[in-house]
């Protein structure tokens, strides 16, 4: 096999410092913002229901971001413990390798492009 998983491993752990510290960011953006809404619904009470939702879209995007950045890292993780077992760029499906152009995307991928298509019709 020709992939250069010292190449992939430093992608990965650049990769997930960036969605640690992305994570991180949400975090406090959070602690933030609601303070404000506290302050924001002791001054305004009720007839400002149109504001609350917008507040409340906001933060399930934000939430839904985490959700999604949380299960980055769990993959960026499993990449990880597949190169040092030797597996990395194997697809998890069919055994077949994974075309570099899609590892150099998606470091963390564990299936080829024609397995994941498939996985997301699912
Ligand atoms: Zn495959």
């Amino acid at each position: 096999m020709s992939i250069d998983t010292v190449r992939y491993r430093t992608l990965l752990l650049q990769e997930r410092e960036r969605v640690e510290r992305a994570i991180e960011t949400l975090r406090e953006d959070h602690a933030g913002r609601m303070d404000e809404e506290v302050a924001e619904i002791g001054a305004a009470h009720d007839n400002h229901l149109a504001d609350t939702a917008t507040v409340t879209l906001d933060r399930e995007i934000d939430y839904t971001l985490e959700e999604n950045s949380g299960r980055l890292l769990v993959e960026i993780d499993a990449a990880l413990g597949r190169i040092e077992a030797g597996t990395y760029g194997t697809c998890a499906t069919c055994g077949g390798e994974i075309a570099a152009e899609r590892l150099d995307a998606y470091p963390w991928a564990s299936l080829c492009i024609a397995d994941a298509r498939q996985a997301e019709r699912r």
